[in-house]
């Protein structure tokens, strides 16, 4: 069976003293048989998670990447950097990336390879708007999104990866997809996986993101193809948090 896993994603958010009662809150209240879980920082704050979260069971990583691996790119993180500061995960595709920075399904695929390729595992996130969903477009779209992806890996490739579906009108809103309308996109997502390799497609946790909170967790992770949650406001809290895991 897959494990589940729920990742925080602290977006923009923290500073040196928050982080430090936050993550101390979290690595106090967390039981490791519930579920595997980490959080995704911003970059300046992944030292602070590695002295903190070193030697625990919780992982951190970042919550984006370049797809380049050094040189002339002002302000860009790469792989590598984020490997050497013990990041486990690597957030792509992020539905705020792509809004704010263009960010198209090709280079989410690119900065994907790159992080398989440092040794950590990519968090591929996919999602339609409130427009697409309302157009039918649904399936269509998070279709498209990680075919990008697939293309460019194989089998041993894809069982690296990660998936979160986060619909994007349920980020950050309040608003839920419903368990039943989460799983048919899961399923969907892992019968995509699973024309590239079945087997692969069995191992790859598919994560659910968009307003999860400790109350609707326990529903839309008791879907069969809800593998964990991929958490933003409700990550910044460590009763939260920890809430989630447990509902986990
Ligand atoms: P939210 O964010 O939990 O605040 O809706 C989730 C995300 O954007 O990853």
């Amino acid at each position: 069976m897959r494990r589940k896993l729920v990742v925080g994603n602290w977006k923009m958010n923290g500073s040196r003293a928050a982080n430090a009662s936050l993550l101390s809150g979290i690595v106090a209240g967390f039981d490791a048989a519930q579920a595997d879980s980490a959080v995704c920082v911003p970059a300046p704050y992944l030292a602070q998670c590695e002295a903190v979260l070193a030697g625990t069971p919780i992982g951190w990583g970042a919550q984006d990447v370049s797809a380049h691996a050094s040189g002339a790119y002002t302000g860009e993180v790469s792989a590598q950097m984020l490997a050497e500061f013990g990041c486990r995960y690597v957030i792509v595709g992020h539905s705020e990336r792509r809004a704010y920075h263009a960010e198209s399904s090709e280079l989410v695929a690119q900065k994907a390879v790159a992080v398989i390729g440092a040794g950590m595992t990519p968090i591929v996130c996919v999602g339609e708007t409130l427009d697409e969903r309302e157009a039918g477009q649904t399936n269509v779209v998070v279709r498209n999104q990680l075919a990008h992806v697939l293309e460019r890996l194989d089998a041993y490739g894809v069982a690296k990866i990660v998936v979160a579906y986060e619909p994007v009108w349920a980020i950050g809103t309040g608003r839920t997809a419903t368990p039943e309308m989460a799983q048919e996109v899961h399923a969907r997502l892992r019968a995509q996986l699973a024309e590239k390799n079945a087997v692969a497609a069995g191992k790859v946790q598919i994560l659910y993101g968009g307003s999860m909170k400790p109350d609707n967790a326990k529903e839309l992770m008791a879907q069969p193809d809800i593998d964990g949650g991929l958490i933003g406001g409700a990550a910044l809290k460590a009763a939260d948090f920890l809430a989630i895991i447990h509902a986990a």
